[in-house]
Parts: C-alpha cells; sequence; structure tokens
C-alpha cells in the first residue's frame, strides 16, 4: 500500500436495524446504564479468545507479544473512558461490518415488536442481547481504534460515531493489534469516569473473564492515558483472570455464575438455574450449562444462535458448538471444555466424532435432571421455565427416543379439570386423578385453548367426570404422533376412532348402543344421501350430551392441525372426510328425523352438518349457503 495523505475517510449510514437498536438501547436502558462495560470487556476477552485460537495454526499473529490482556483507562477531566485490548483486532471490512450492521436474521421482526412501553422494551433488548451499542448509553460520542493481528501497521482503522444517524471510518497508522473503544461520556455520566467506581464493576461484571483487566494501580497518580495496551507496573490487575469453570463448585459465588452467564449468553438477565460438572474418566470433560429465564427472540428462527461455547483445554475452540445439545435443547447456554479433543477440532470432525455423540448423550441426560429438580423443587419456577421452553421440549420426544418418557414426564398441559389456560398439568398429575378402571389418556388437539375447552367432543367425557388434556400448541399433533404409551396407559384422541366409554366414570352411558344405530338407520341414510362425499359415513354419537352433530376422524386419520402443519411444508394431501356423527336425543336431530318436507330435511341436515365443521375449527367452504339455509329455517320458525 502506497502512502499517501488520504486517509480514505468514509461517511457510512447505519443500517435501519441499527439505528432502531441505538435508539431503544438509550431510551429503555436507562437504569442499567453500567452495563456497557461488561459488554465492551465482554467483547475485548472474546477478542482475546479468538487470537488465541487464531494463534494455535499461526503464533506469528501473536507479533511477539502472546500475554493477552484489558487494559481500562479513564480521563476523569475530559468525562473519557477507553476499553482497550490485544486480541484478535479488525479490519476496516470487518469494522463496518461488525459495528454497523446487525447481521442476525429475525432482527428486523424482533425490533417491530418495539412499542413504547419501555420496561418491556427493556426486556425485550434482554432476548435480544445488547452488546457494543450499550456504549450509546453513556456516551454522545464513542471511537474505535483497531488493528487486525497480523495486519501491517499502515492498516489500522478509526471509526467514530455520536450514535444518530451515521459513522465515518478511516485508515490510520497503528502500531499495535487489537481494538480500544474510547467513550466520550455524556455530561451527565462523567462520574463513570472514577477509579473506585470502575473497579467495582469490573470485579461485580467481568472477575470471571479469563484475560486479566488491568487498571492503573490506585493511589498513584493516572498514567499519560495512551491508546496502548501496555505491560508496565502502573498497572494491576483488578479480576480473577481464571476461567471460571476450572474453579471449585463451592469457590464460585451465585453472583459469579451470574455475570458469567451474561458474558457466555450476551443476555442481560439472570439465568434461571445452572449445573456444573466436571467428568472424569473414559472422556474428561467440564461442562457449565445454563437455562436462560427468557426465551431468546431467535429460539424459534432455524438459523438462530444457539450451542454451546466449546474449549479444549482451556483455550477457546468455537461459538455455537450446536454438537453437544440436540435441538430440543437448543435453549441451553454454556460451556463445555474437553481435554481430549484436539486443538485443532472443526465443525466436521465434531459431526463425526463418536465421542461427541457420547457428550452430547451424557449432556443431554445432565440438562433433564436439571429440570427435573426444578419440577420437584420449585413448581412455579418451572412454570415459568416451561411457559418459555415447553414448545421446544416437545421436540424432545420425536428427537430423542431413548429419554422420550422423561421428556413426557416434564411436559405439562391444560386440562378439563381446569379452567385457566395458565394453569397445567403434569401426566402424572393426570394418572393420579384418573378413576379406577380407566386405561387411556384422553387428549383434544385444537387451535386455541377456548377451541378446545369448547369442543363439543369433550360433552360425554365431561358428564362422566374424565379428564381430558386440551392441546393447543401448533406442534402438539405431531407430538402426540410420537407419545405411544405412558406408565402402560395408551394415549387416544378424543376426536377419532370410537370413543366407547361403556360404564366408566360417573354418569349414566348414554342411551347410544347398537340398538340406537339400528333405531335412527333411516335417518342416517337420510342424512347421507343429503351430505354425500362430504362425509366418509354418518353415525349416533357416543360423545355427544349436549350437542346436536360432530365430526370425527377414524382412529388413523391425521388430524387438522398435522395436515396443516404439512400442507405448510409443502406437501399435497389426499381429501380426508370425516364421520359426522349425531345425537339423536337432540331435539333438533329429533326435527330432522320428523320432517318429510325434503327441502327442510335438506337445509337442517346442512346447517347441522357446517356447524359441526364450525365447532372443529374449520372454515366453511361455502359460508354464504350457511347463512341462508340457517335464515331459511330462522324464517320457517316465524310463520
Ligand atoms: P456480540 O458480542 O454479541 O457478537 P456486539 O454488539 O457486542 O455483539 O459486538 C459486535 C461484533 O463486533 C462482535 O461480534 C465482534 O465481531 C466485533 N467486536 C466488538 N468489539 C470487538 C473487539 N474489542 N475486538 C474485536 N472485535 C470486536
Ligand atoms: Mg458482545
Amino acid at each position: 500500500m502506497s502512502e499517501t495523505n488520504d486517509h480514505q475517510t468514509e461517511t457510512l449510514g447505519f443500517q435501519t436495524e441499527v439505528k432502531q437498536m441505538l435508539h431503544l438501547m438509550v431510551h429503555s436502558l436507562y437504569s442499567n446504564k453500567e452495563i456497557f462495560l461488561r459488554e465492551l470487556i465482554s467483547n475485548a476477552a472474546d477478542a482475546a479468545d479468538k487470537l488465541r485460537f487464531a494463534a494455535l495454526s499461526d503464533d506469528s499473529l501473536y507479533e511477539s507479544d502472546p500475554d493477552l490482556r484489558i487494559r481500562v483507562d479513564f480521563d476523569a477531566e475530559q468525562g473519557v473512558i477507553r476499553v482497550a485490548d490485544n486480541g484478535i483486532g479488525m479490519t476496516r471490512q470487518e469494522v463496518i461490518e461488525n459495528l454497523g450492521t446487525i447481521a442476525r436474521s429475525g432482527t428486523a421482526q424482533f425490533l417491530a415488536q418495539l412499542g413504547d412501553d419501555q420496561k418491556r422494551n427493556a426486556q425485550l433488548i434482554g432476548q435480544f442481547g445488547v452488546g457494543f451499542y450499550s456504549a450509546f448509553i453513556v456516551a454522545d460520542r464513542v471511537e474505535v481504534f483497531s488493528r487486525r493481528a497480523g495486519a501491517l501497521r499502515s492498516e489500522g482503522v478509526h471509526w467514530a460515531s455520536t450514535g444518530e444517524g451515521d459513522y465515518t471510518v478511516s485508515t490510520i497508522d497503528r502500531p499495535q493489534r487489537g481494538t480500544t473503544v474510547e467513550l466520550h461520556l455524556k455530561p451527565a455520566e462523567r462520574e463513570f469516569a472514577d477509579p473506585y467506581r470502575l473497579r467495582h464493576l469490573v470485579r461485580t461484571y467481568s472477575d470471571h473473564i479469563s484475560v486479566p483487566v488491568l487498571m492503573p494501580r490506585e493511589n498513584e497518580p493516572e498514567e499519560e492515558a495512551t491508546e496502548t495496551v501496555g505491560s508496565d507496573g502502573a498497572y494491576e490487575s483488578v479480576n480473577q483472570a481464571t476461567a471460571l469453570w476450572v474453579r471449585d463448585r463451592n469457590e464460585i459465588t451465585e453472583d459469579e455464575y451470574k455475570a458469567f452467564y451474561q458474558h457466555v449468553a450476551h443476555d442481560f438477565q439472570d439465568p434461571l438455574l445452572w449445573s456444573h460438572n466436571r467428568v472424569e474418566g473414559n472422556l474428561e470433560y467440564t461442562t457449565l450449562l445454563y437455562v436462560p429465564a427468557r426465551a431468546p427472540f431467535d429460539l424459534w428462527q432455524r438459523d438462530g444462535k444457539r450451542g454451546l461455547k466449546l474449549y479444549v483445554q482451556r483455550v477457546f475452540i468455537m461459538d455455537g458448538a450446536e454438537q453437544f445439545l440436540p435441538s430440543y435443547l437448543r435453549f441451553v447456554r454454556g460451556v463445555v471444555d474437553s481435554n481430549d479433543l484436539s486443538l485443532n477440532v472443526s465443525r466436521e470432525m465434531l459431526q463425526q466424532d463418536p465421542a461427541i455423540d457420547s457428550m452430547r448423550k451424557a449432556i443431554s441426560k445432565r440438562v433433564l435432571d436439571m429440570l427435573e429438580r426444578l419440577a420437584k423443587d420449585d413448581p412455579e419456577a418451572y412454570s415459568n421455565f416451561y411457559r418459555e421452553f415447553g414448545e421446544v421440549l416437545k421436540e424432545g420426544p420425536a428427537e430423542d427416543p431413548a429419554n422420550a418418557t422423561r421428556v413426557a414426564q416434564l411436559l405439562r398441559f391444560s386440562s378439563t379439570f381446569d379452567a385457566s389456560a395458565e394453569k397445567k398439568r403434569s401426566l402424572a398429575d393426570y394418572l393420579a386423578a384418573m378413576p379406577e378402571g380407566q386405561e387411556t389418556i384422553y387428549y383434544l388437539v385444537a387451535d386455541s385453548f377456548t377451541n378446545a375447552q369448547s369442543s363439543p367432543h369433550l360433552e360425554v367425557l365431561r358428564a362422566k367426570g374424565i379428564e381430558v388434556l386440551l392441546l393447543h400448541d401448533r406442534i402438539d399433533e405431531w407430538l402426540m404422533t410420537h407419545l405411544r404409551d405412558y406408565e402402560g396407559k395408551s394415549f387416544q384422541d378424543v376426536t377419532k376412532g370410537e370413543l366407547d366409554l361403556g360404564q366408566m366414570g360417573e354418569a349414566e352411558p348414554t342411551d347410544a348402543d347398537d340398538a340406537s344405530e339400528q333405531t335412527h338407520k333411516e335417518l342416517i341414510d337420510r342424512v347421507q344421501q343429503v351430505v354425500g362425499e362430504r362425509v366418509k359415513a354418518v353415525r349416533v354419537s357416543k360423545r355427544l350430551t349436549e350437542s346436536p352433530a360432530c365430526l370425527v376422524l377414524d382412529e388413523h386419520d391425521m388430524g387438522r392441525q398435522m395436515r396443516e402443519l404439512l400442507k405448510a411444508g409443502g406437501q399435497t394431501l389426499p381429501e380426508m372426510p370425516p364421520i359426522l356423527e349425531l345425537n339423536p336425543s337432540h331435539p333438533l336431530v329429533g326435527q330432522l328425523e320428523a320432517t318429510s318436507d325434503e327441502g327442510r330435511f335438506e337445509d337442517l341436515a346442512l346447517v347441522l352438518f357446517d356447524q359441526a365443521r364450525l365447532a372443529s375449527g374449520e372454515q366453511l367452504a361455502d359460508p354464504a349457503a350457511y347463512v341462508r339455509r340457517l335464515n331459511h329455517l330462522l324464517l320457517n320458525l316465524m310463520r
């Protein structure tokens, strides 16, 4: 590169998402201002980790300065704080990409959920992760000086912004590698440029960082602050600088565990629970696994952030190592540090290594243990967990058949025994409430709790006091195809097949039996004639006590939710007409049976059929025809 005076200064606009994020940050996080320091130190520590990793295959990147460190400097008079690292650094292009855009998919949708409620926004941003832009909570101008390890000194870069619409980048001369972030504090935030305040914050939030965080030695006149990370004697380390997971469990405080979680998970809330284990024997590794308190915004995004941070013998190898967790436990965050893997292990190698497979199994067990314990010891906290992650857990029985029963035990369902969607019951609760002689766990799948609750299919079960689980998550029908039985009891969808409860339960059996099928044969045939191909069969119902009609499926037919799931996935499915069941003891069906007027019979039969469809949550193919028929019948009534 030729020496020119032209530093190629460019002024660039932030991506729209960044502008929104900056706005959000500044307006909703003022009560958590101090997190900026944690975020900047966290980034500096990541940069050190990345350099250590890159240097495994090219140690010239250390540029003969292998002592990685972070330095926090301040200038009280100027109201300036600097966080400097000698980590991997950034090229000009990387600075533009990393500090001018947000590359995570789903960001736009995430931001679209934001409203005026700042408390709620603060929570949402916790799910997103705060990061570099948190600097603008306290600073009205931020400058970044950086040079990539291994690059020429003339390839340094300077970035500056006031956190409004744009930023400038220029190429500078920078002898030292790594990154310095310089905050020009807002007048009201100058109190942060104080040695005691800073030292306290570093200790509180960044003690676990495995590189030393240096600050000017206490009680000594301040060094002329430069943007160099020096190792001179005027600086001392203020943190422990040992990897947290290496330390003994008994010596780690709750606060340290929490602070470490916030660093690894890029979350700013506390975790719900964690489990720290050292495994010895055949394979040697340490895991520190966390369950977040809230679902991240990209939990359902295919390319959302997931996986553990992988270390090999304390050396950071990669973020988001998905191979150590099954997908239904993708909400787990944390660290796995292996003593056996090779330092140059790649993602591809992880996929093939049988040792990883057995680690994944062991880690899955740990997570399930941890959740079981929570469910037992703190049902309320467990129900919070379940609200956030229950739907993900439901992928478990299909993905991990070996643990299907354990996962099933962790599931919670709405039920006819609880009048609200928030109250959920476990399969164990269901079994405990089951009357003697009941061999089946009954359930119903619908689009919503309300639809499930008001389904006519529940009538006879309700009358007999038999509990039915009300399933209303998108994934539920699919889940149930993977749950064959639980503690020897099979599952039955109450909208499918013949529902013969016989003598079971409290109420008298309905009078629907074979004899009644015979008695109403003529009615059945006539209705069949009118409804035609739209149904597979018409029959007398054993499930209804209050409604005149309902639709059911054959035992092995695919339900509506499954069909819609598959259709959304692009599959074409053959039509599968339902079975129409009639309740002869209902006065409307009685009217139907008694009428000899063909036109009236047809209107009434079709209205009952359409009503049954509506009650199943279906849409009518010809709603206008339904309205016309219904009005016809109503007018006749008034005559
Ligand atoms: P995150 O840390 O969650 O990736 P941040 O907003 O904190 O998000 O940072 C954005 C990106 O900017 C980082 O992923 C990293 O690539 C880059 N970055 C930030 N600070 C540094 C630093 N000190 N050294 C090198 N790269 C950095
Ligand atoms: Mg960060």
